[in-house]
């Protein structure tokens, strides 16, 4: 897989999954716009891609809120001149059993998960369909595929991220644009981090290949699926999840 020359955005590339898949795409040669709501952490894996010899931006914009998203769109026309790939990953979760959720919980992951995936599909869609090209690449949640207690916003964001992807799928072919999500399973990263090591334990006792998985494992997937080696692949989920959910 080569991306010399092209240019992608990860969203929440500060940290987790979508920094691995960040410094991924630069180790394949493409220029990479940084995005998360940390600019510090933002700034940090701009730095390494740098030192790649790759071209780096950084916009700290928060995907929910639609002006931020434009600017950070209008930036990457401006300095890059084009989008080959987007990677939606920025995502938070706000776990409570049901009965106790309050709405702002339900408001934020939906917003932040699903919203946001709207607003930057859509900017990317204006940008790649006027290319006549373009990589979209999802990232869901294999707990939107078997549900998880305590997790009904969450789940429910990545169950519309999964829809989505295949009515964005549809919708945009026509512009030879491909929608692909990955539906990792239980991956290290900061967001598990503070899953009790009981809980933990039990999930990895649910998994047939009997670990957790690594951001790079993800990375590797959400590369194969914005190359040139999958462009008859669309509207799919890539599962990623030691066979946690076969
Ligand atoms: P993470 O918390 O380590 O990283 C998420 C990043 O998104 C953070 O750097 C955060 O600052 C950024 N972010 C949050 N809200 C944002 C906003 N409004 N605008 C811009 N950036 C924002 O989490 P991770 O585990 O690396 O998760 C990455 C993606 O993978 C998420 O969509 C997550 O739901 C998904 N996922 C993770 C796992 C897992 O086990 N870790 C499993 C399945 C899916």
């Amino acid at each position: 897989m080569n991306f010399k020359g092209k240019k992608a955005l990860v969203t929440g590339s500060g940290g987790g999954i979508g920094k691995s898949i960040a410094l991924l795409l630069a180790d394949m040669g493409a220029d990479i716009a940084i995005n998360d709501v940390s600019i510090k952490n933002a700034q940090k894996t701009a730095k390494e891609i740098i030192s790649k010899g790759r071209k780096a931006l950084v916009s700290n914009a928060d995907v929910v809120k639609n002006n931020d998203v434009k600017e950070m769109f209008k930036t990457i026309a401006a300095e890059f001149g084009r989008l080959d790939i987007l990677v939606n990953n920025a995502g938070i979760t706000r776990d409570s059993l049901l009965m106790e959720m309050e709405e702002n919980q339900w408001d934020q992951v939906m917003d932040v998960n699903l919203k946001g995936v709207f607003l930057c599909c859509k900017y990317a869609a204006k940008m790649m369909s006027e290319q006549q090209s373009g990589k979209i690449i999802n990232i869901s949640s294999a707990s939107a595929q078997i549900g998880n207690i305590g997790q009904a916003n969450y789940v429910a964001s990545k169950g519309g991220v999964i829809s989505l992807t295949k009515t964005l799928a549809k919708e945009l072919a026509r512009y030879n644009i491909n929608v692909n999500a990955v539906a990792p399973g239980y991956i290290r990263t900061p967001m598990t981090e503070s899953v009790p090591e009981k809980v933990k334990n039990y999930i990895i006792s649910q998994i047939p290949l009997n670990r957790a998985g690594k951001p790079e494992e993800v990375a590797n997937a959400v590369a194969f699926l914005a190359s040139d080696m999958s462009v008859y692949i669309t509207g799919q989920i890539l599962s990623i999840n030691g066979g946690m959910y076969v």
